[in-house]
């Protein structure tokens, strides 16, 4: 290798952003004189550990962004102790491409500690690693900040800037003030995104009850109206996983403790 190369060709990849290719250079550059590969399959191989890192740095950037809470994962989901949820339907929910795409909607129902956000969470994990670009909110921080930008006359491109999430998860959707100022703004963003951009909903409450949330009754309607109109729905009604998991625990303990008596 010339004394040119050595020094220039450095500076080359740090200046076209090329930081998988300027680390490795030196070491596949040995190993292909050693091997003798012909110059296009060294230059192949750089190219590829390139584009492998950079889809890599890409994912994991994506991920970050997404907030979506770690280790809430399909593997970890116990589908047997849900019957209310068909793992098949699931698995070809997480793969988005039908519902993604055409912008439709996830709505998922239940009582407390059914595993509803563990579900919806781990479905927008598998859509992050297919490629789409996902942002996990409470629905209450998030109306915060729409009020917050509909206040500084900004809501329209705050609205504009979740555009770019294929999908937004809406999680506690029922645990949003019953306030006009709040739901107005609930309503626009469901609007904004209706028949284009999908939405993850986590909600307590069945749609019977939403004018518990939506002040105005109308207003309910026609969010719930929106929302299922190009809608997959997922009734969790189950007991609790948490007391399950609970009553478990205690359950061992007890027969641990009624053996250690007759033993
Ligand atoms: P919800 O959102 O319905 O209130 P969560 O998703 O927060 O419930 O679930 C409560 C806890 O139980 C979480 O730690 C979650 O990971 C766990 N969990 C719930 N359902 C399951 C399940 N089927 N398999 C494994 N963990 C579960
Ligand atoms: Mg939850």
């Amino acid at each position: 290798m010339s004394e040119k190369t050595q020094s220039v060709l450095p500076i080359l990849l740090k200046e076209l952003r090329l930081p998988t290719m300027l680390r490795y250079w030196q070491d596949f550059s040995e190993k292909a004189t050693l091997e003798g590969w012909p110059p296009t399959d060294y230059l192949r191989v750089l190219c590829e550990h390139e584009v492998e890192n950079r889809t890599d740095r890409r994912l994991s950037r994506r991920i970050t962004e997404s907030k979506i809470p770690r280790g809430k994962s399909l593997e970890s989901f116990d589908f047997s102790a849900c019957q209310s949820l068909n793992k098949s339907h699931i698995n070809a929910l997480a793969s988005g491409d039908a519902w993604i795409k055409s912008g439709m909607n996830l709505l998922i129902f239940g009582p407390s500690g059914v595993g509803k956000t563990h579900i919806a969470v781990a479905i927008a994990e598998q859509l992050l690693f297919n490629g789409f670009k996902v942002l996990f909110t409470r629905t209450t921080e998030l109306v915060q900040k729409l009020q917050a930008a509909k206040q500084r006359l900004e809501l329209s491109s705050f609205l504009g800037k979740l555009d770019k999430y294929d999908c937004l998860i809406l999680d506690d959707f029922g645990y949003v003030k019953k306030d006009q100022l709040e739901t107005n703004v609930l309503f626009e963003l469901i609007s904004e995104r209706y028949e284009r951009r999908s939405l993850i909903i986590t909600c307590n409450q069945p749609f019977q009850e939403w004018d518990q949330i939506f002040e105005d009754k109308t207003m309910a309607l026609a969010a719930v109206d929106r929302l299922v109109h190009h809608g997959t729905i997922l009734e969790m009604n189950e007991q609790s996983y948490r007391k399950k998991t609970a009553l478990n625990r205690c359950n061992s303990v007890g027969q641990k403790k009624e053996a250690e008596k007759k033993g």
